[in-house]
Formats: structure tokens, C-alpha cells, sequence
């Protein structure tokens, strides 16, 4: 068995195997130290920094690459190895590489409907050499996926595609992207999609960052101007990107939810310490407050870990991943409102990075109901395929 963890076949098997291995290499590379360091000047900064997180875990023994099969360069093993890797980087201190998000959401149904595209990209992805977005949403089609119109339309062996897509995470930064873009007519609505993936240095694809509120580049529009794009970069056969897309979704939704609470748990014990450190007594109701919190986060993590499982066993989680969503995002902006109230004045006005980080997550945070799918679509999705309720009617 190998020290370092490259290519252990006992922690391919075994999760705990995995973690305790993988525990003990966090606590002891001295390497990681610097990525421990927060307070990069802007997203592509944080990027970067998170990708060079990712390059050094693959090359210093692929701690990285468990939980992917080997013919897409990963070291074997499912979602519960991923789940092992999100935690323990969370609990030593280590950030959660943000391209994890895109990499939970794009790479499971990349390898599902295209191996070949998988076989060809993916490697270079999990190691942190290029990274990838995600395009579905457009400026009439968000909630309402199946109204989108870039259109793709085949020649002899390549798509040409004109359109525009919004809110593309990472889209500044992305060096290929996933587009969902439309094959049939208008009217074919779901049935009328297709999944293309796009190199962004295609000539005809420009990208244009959107500043958040917190200042983050992280999202931005593109527009694709008679893009050319071979035909063997289709995600699945034309016209089943909609069968593509709801695949991706449970992916996005659970993973993301076990994501969020891995970095929870630690953020909650920093919050105790920060506001520990303000001067005199704990606000009223901050007692109440925090164990309410940590309730919702252990309640998360809870649900999570049986989606997680069952993703690792094969099963389909289809629409029931949005209560996962649903519980996040209660999780992701209640800790969040938690800091905001017990800082204080602080929370406004620190310039440490401590708080600047709680300010800069707090922002994000609002968004939490809103990404992968508002709290109130999550909500009929559950009512309408869950639940089976009958639809309500107007008197
Ligand atoms: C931080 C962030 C990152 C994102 N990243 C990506 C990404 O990487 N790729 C990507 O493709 N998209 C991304 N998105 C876009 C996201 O998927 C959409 O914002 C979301 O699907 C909602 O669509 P919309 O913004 O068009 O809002 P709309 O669909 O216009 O909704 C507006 C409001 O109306 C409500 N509403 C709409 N329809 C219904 C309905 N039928 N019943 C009840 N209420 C309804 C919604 O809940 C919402 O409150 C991101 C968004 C954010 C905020």
C-alpha cells in the first residue's frame, strides 16, 4: 500500500480506508499551508488558487482523483469518496475548490451519455488544468429551462450555434462549457434540446463577466456568433439533452448540498470563535440562534448523506434532489444571517479578512435559492413529481 495514496486500491474500496489516509496527509503536508490563506484580491485569483489546490493533491498522491472511474483518469471509487474529500478538506482548513461545483455537476453525465468526450477532457479538469461551465440559462428561459432558443443547427459533420446564454458560473474563467441549446423547432419545447459541449476559444464565442454584488466576476453572458462545433462533442444523441440535463441536475443538486455542509461545519465552530473574540457578552438569543443553525446544518447533512449513497449505489435521485436544495439553501443563508446579526457593526465596517470573507459569502449566499434552480420551482418539482399532488386549480 502506498503512503502518499496514488492509486491504492484499498482506498478505491474503502471510504473510511480513504479518509483516515487522507486525514493524516492534511494534517502533515506542509505544502497545503499556503492555500489555507484567505483573501485573494478577486475571482480569478481564487480560481487559480483553488486549481493549484487541486494540481497539487493529484500529483502529490491523486487524493483528488478517488471517487472518479479510472477511464476518465480518475483512482476509482464513487460519491462517498468525494463526500470523504469535500469533508476532510473542510475540517482541516483547506478550501473546497470552487471548479468542484462544476466538476459534481458536469463530469457524472459527461461520463454517462459521452465517455468519449469524458476520456478526452475530464482528467485535465479533476486536476485543476482547465476548467469548465455550465450554459443553460438564458435571458427568457431560467425557471422555464424548455423555453431556451440557441439554436444549433447541423451540417454534414458539425453544429453552427447562434445565441446568448446568462449567469454562466465560472463563465469568465471557463475553457470548455456545456451548452443547452436548441436542435428542433420552438415548439418542440424539451423535446427539441441537445447537449453540445463548446471550446471557448471557438471563433465566434465572446464572454462578458457580470459583476456581482460583492464585486466577484463570477458569473458571466456569452454569445455564440455561427460558433462552429463538431459533432462529435454532442453530449448524448441529438435531441436527448433534455434526458442529459435532468441527470445533471440531481448531480448538481446533491452534490452541491453535501458540498455546502462540509464547509458549514467548519464555518459554524469559526463563527463561535469570531464572535467569541467581540467584546463583551453574547447577543441576546445568539445561543438559541447558533443551535438552531447547527440543527439545519445536521439536518442537511443528515439528508445528504443518504442521497449520497444511494447516487454511489446507482440509484436515480431525479426529482427528489431538490429537497436537498431546498435544505441548503435554509442551511446556506441562515448561517450566513447568523453572522450578519451577531458581528454586528462589525459586520459592516471590519476590514479584516475574516470578515470581509462572511461579508463576500453573505452576498452569495442570497443566491443559494435561486441557482440550480429557484426554492419555489424546487418546491412544485416536489409537489408535481414526488408528491403526485394534483394540480391546483383556479376559482
Ligand atoms: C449565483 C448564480 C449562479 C448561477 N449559475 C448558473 C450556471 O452556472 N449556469 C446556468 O445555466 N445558470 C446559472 N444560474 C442561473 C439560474 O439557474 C437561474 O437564475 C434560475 O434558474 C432562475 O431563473 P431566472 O433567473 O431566469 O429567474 P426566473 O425564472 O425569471 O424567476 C424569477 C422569479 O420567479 C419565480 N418563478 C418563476 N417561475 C415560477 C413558477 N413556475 N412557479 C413559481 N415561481 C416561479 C422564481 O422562483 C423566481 O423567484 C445561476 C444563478 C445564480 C444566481
Amino acid at each position: 500500500m502506498s503512503e502518499n495514496g496514488a492509486e491504492n486500491t484499498a482506498y478505491a474500496t474503502d471510504p473510511d480506508e480513504y479518509r483516515h489516509a487522507l486525514r493524516r496527509h492534511l494534517a502533515t503536508a506542509p505544502s497545503l499551508a499556503r492555500f489555507r490563506e484567505r483573501g485573494h484580491k478577486s475571482t480569478e485569483e481564487r480560481i487559480t488558487s483553488d486549481a493549484r489546490l487541486m494540481s497539487h493533491l493529484a500529483a502529490e498522491g491523486g487524493w483528488n482523483l478517488y471517487g472518479w472511474p479510472t477511464e476518465i483518469g480518475g483512482l476509482g471509487g464513487d460519491e462517498r469518496h468525494r463526500g470523504v474529500l469535500y469533508d476532510e478538506l473542510s475540517r482541516s482548513g483547506l478550501p473546497v475548490p470552487e471548479p468542484h461545483l462544476l466538476i459534481e455537476t458536469l463530469v457524472p453525465a459527461v461520463t454517462k451519455f459521452s465517455p468519449h468526450l469524458a476520456r478526452r477532457h475530464a482528467a485535465a479538469f479533476l486536476r485543476g488544468e482547465e476548467w469548465w461551465g455550465q450554459c443553460f440559462s438564458e435571458p427568457e428561459a431560467g425557471s422555464d429551462l424548455a423555453a431556451l432558443r440557441t439554436k444549433a443547427t447541423r451540417q454534414a459533420d458539425h453544429y453552427v450555434l447562434s445565441g446568448q446564454k446568462l449567469w454562466t458560473s465560472h463563465g469568465a474563467t471557463a475553457t470548455r462549457l456545456v451548452c443547452l441549446v436548441r436542435t428542433g423547432t420552438t415548439e418542440s419545447r424539451h423535446r427539441g434540446l441537445s447537449m453540445l459541449m463548446v471550446d471557448v476559444d471557438s471563433p465566434g464565442v465572446s464572454v462578458r463577466p457580470i459583476a456581482l454584488a460583492s464585486g466577484d466576476n463570477e458569473l458571466a453572458e456569452i454569445f455564440f456568433d455561427d460558433v462552429i462545433v463538431p459533432a462529435d462533442q454532442l453530449v448524448g444523441t441529438e435531441g436527448q439533452g433534455w434526458a442529459v440535463a435532468m441527470f445533471l441536475l440531481q448531480y448538481e443538486r446533491a452534490m452541491y448540498a453535501w458540498q455546502t455542509a462540509s464547509v458549514a461545519l467548519r464555518r459554524i465552530t469559526e463563527l463561535r470563535r469570531l464572535v467569541g473574540e467581540l467584546p463583551g457578552p453574547l447577543p441576546d438569543g445568539a445561543r438559541r440562534r447558533f443551535g438552531a443553525c447547527y440543527v439545519d446544518i445536521i439536518t442537511l447533512r443528515a439528508r445528504s448523506s443518504q442521497t449520497v449513497r444511494r447516487l454511489a449505489a446507482g440509484d436515480t435521485v431525479g426529482p427528489e434532489a431538490s429537497v436537498d436544495k431546498i435544505l441548503l439553501a435554509s442551511a446556506e443563508q441562515g448561517l450566513h444571517d447568523l453572522a450578519r446579526d451577531l458581528l454586528g457593526s462589525d459586520f459592516l465596517l471590519s476590514d479584516s479578512a475574516a470578515v470581509r470573507a462572511w461579508r463576500a459569502d453573505w452576498w452569495y449566499s442570497r443566491s443559494a435559492t435561486i441557482l440550480g434552480g429557484s426554492a419555489e420551482v424546487q418546491r412544485t418539482i416536489l409537489a408535481d413529481h414526488v408528491l403526485e399532488l394534483p394540480k391546483e386549480m383556479a376559482r
